[in-house]
């Protein structure tokens, strides 16, 4: 019986699946995407112990486990603290590369936003970098409210 298993060639086929789904992002990221599509305001939490900012926002402060019941709003300008360039075309990259992905410390926050960095030629990217937001309000409640960032100076 073992013979004739190493004789059978397995058949093996490619395929794509599609998984639509939905999910509840929560009051917390509700709030930001809201408020990203409605006003064109980037918001934070605060942390009424220790004072940091979280953008994205945070509920719970993961420094202290202080649940952040403070909102407010951050600059949509903003310093590059990391970045990186994606040059292959992948299905999950909607841009045409070369496309500037970058941690932004937007002024006012403590934490870094992943976004993306636009009219620029990412041979001048760097950390420190400023730039700022621009919004599409064709996004809807998405991170993509802000389109993606420019340089500024
Ligand atoms: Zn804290």
């Amino acid at each position: 019986m073992s013979s004739l298993l190493k004789q059978v060639e397995p058949m093996v086929y490619s395929s794509q699946i599609s998984v639509p789904y939905t999910w509840w992002a929560g009051d917390t990221a509700g709030r930001f995407l809201k408020t990203l599509r409605d006003e064109q305001t980037i918001m934070g939490t605060r942390c009424e112990s220790c004072n940091r900012v979280f953008v994205p926002p945070r509920k719970t402060c993961p420094a202290c486990f202080t649940e952040n019941e403070t909102w407010t709003a951050v600059s949509d300008e903003g310093t590059v603290v990391s970045f990186t360039v994606a040059r292959r075309q992948l299905a999950a990259i909607a841009q045409k590369v070369p496309v500037i992905y970058a941690l932004i410390r937007l002024d006012g926050a403590d934490t870094a936003l992943l976004h993306t960095i636009a009219q620029a030629d990412p041979d001048d990217a760097k950390i420190g970098m400023r730039v700022r937001a621009c919004f599409s309000k064709k996004a809807g409640a998405t991170i993509n409210a802000i389109s993606h960032f420019v340089p500024i100076d």
